[in-house]
C-alpha cells in the first residue's frame, strides 16, 4: 500500500501540483449501463487540458495495446474500460478531477477519489441525485397531488385516511394508497429530506402510475450491480495476462 500511495503522490508532483489543489469536477448527470453500474457525467471545462500522466509513462506499443484492450472491453461490456491516470489501475468509468490554476483535467478511479479527494464517490453521487430530485419535486408536486386527488376524490375518508364509502370490489385499498401518497407529497419538506425518503415517494408514485419526470425516473431506477457477474469480470481481468501487468501496482 505504501508503494501504491507513493506512486499517486508522485503523479501529482510530476504535474507540478499537490493533491489538495485538485477538486472533483461538477457532476451534471449519472447514467446507468446495462449492468446497473453508474456512469458519472461531468460538466465540460473549456480551456482545460486533459492530462494523462499514466499513459505518458507507457511506450507507444504498450499504450496502443492498452487502448485496444479498453475498446474491446467497452464493446462487450465486460472487463476494464479505462485506466486511472493517477495510479495506473484498471477502472470501469472514470471520475474527473480538475486543477483550476493550471487548467488541468484528469480521469481517475473511485478508489483514488477516496484516497486523495477526501470524498467517497458514493456520497458525491448520492448528493447529486438528491439535489436533482429536490429540484424536480418542486415542479412536479402540484400535478402529482392533482392526480392523486383525481384517483380518490369519489371516496370519503375518515381522519386517518381510511375509506368510508366503498366503490367496486378491491377499489378502496387502491384509493387509500392515492390518498396517503397525496398527504405525503403535501407534507414533504424538501429542505430537510433524505435521498431515501424522496426517492421512495417518487417510486411510490410511479407504482401508482403517476407520471414522474424522466430525469428522476432514470436516477432512481439504478439497479444493484449483479454481484456474480462482477466477480466473473474481475476473475477474467485477473487471469488475462498482458504486457502491461507490471504497471498495475499492488
Ligand atoms: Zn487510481
Amino acid at each position: 500500500m505504501k508503494g501504491y500511495k507513493k506512486r499517486q503522490l508522485e503523479t501529482f508532483t510530476s504535474l507540478g501540483t499537490s493533491p489538495d489543489e485538485w477538486q472533483i469536477c461538477e457532476l451534471v448527470g449519472i447514467e446507468t449501463d446495462d449492468k446497473g453500474r453508474e456512469i458519472p457525467i461531468f460538466r465540460a471545462y473549456p480551456g482545460y487540458s486533459l492530462r494523462r500522466p499514466f499513459y505518458d509513462t507507457l511506450s507507444k506499443e504498450e499504450l496502443d495495446a492498452l487502448i485496444q484492450d479498453h475498446e474491446i472491453n467497452s464493446e462487450s461490456g465486460e472487463g476494464w474500460m479505462n485506466s486511472c491516470q493517477l495510479c495506473g489501475h484498471n477502472i470501469m468509468y472514470p471520475w474527473k478531477i480538475k486543477h483550476d490554476k493550471k487548467l488541468f483535467l484528469m480521469d481517475i478511479g473511485s478508489e483514488c477519489i477516496t484516497n486523495f479527494m477526501n470524498a467517497s464517490t458514493a456520497t458525491v453521487s448520492k448528493e447529486f441525485k438528491l439535489k436533482v430530485l429536490k429540484k424536480e419535486f418542486k415542479s412536479w408536486k402540484r400535478s402529482a397531488v392533482n392526480e392523486c386527488w383525481n384517483n380518490h376524490k369519489h371516496f370519503r375518508h375518515d381522519e386517518y385516511g381510511d375509506v368510508l364509502t366503498y366503490g367496486r370490489e378491491n377499489k378502496p385499498l387502491i384509493q387509500r394508497k392515492y390518498f396517503k401518497l397525496q398527504e405525503e407529497l403535501r407534507q414533504l419538506d424538501t429542505d430537510d429530506v433524505s435521498y431515501r425518503k424522496i426517492s421512495g415517494l417518487f417510486k411510490k408514485a410511479k407504482k401508482l402510475e403517476i407520471k414522474i419526470p424522466d430525469q428522476v425516473d432514470k436516477l432512481i431506477q439504478t439497479k444493484k450491480p449483479i454481484k456474480t457477474k462482477l466477480k466473473r469480470i474481475k476473475k477474467l481481468s485477473k487471469s488475462r495476462k498482458s504486457a502491461l501487468d507490471k504497471f498495475f501496482w499492488k
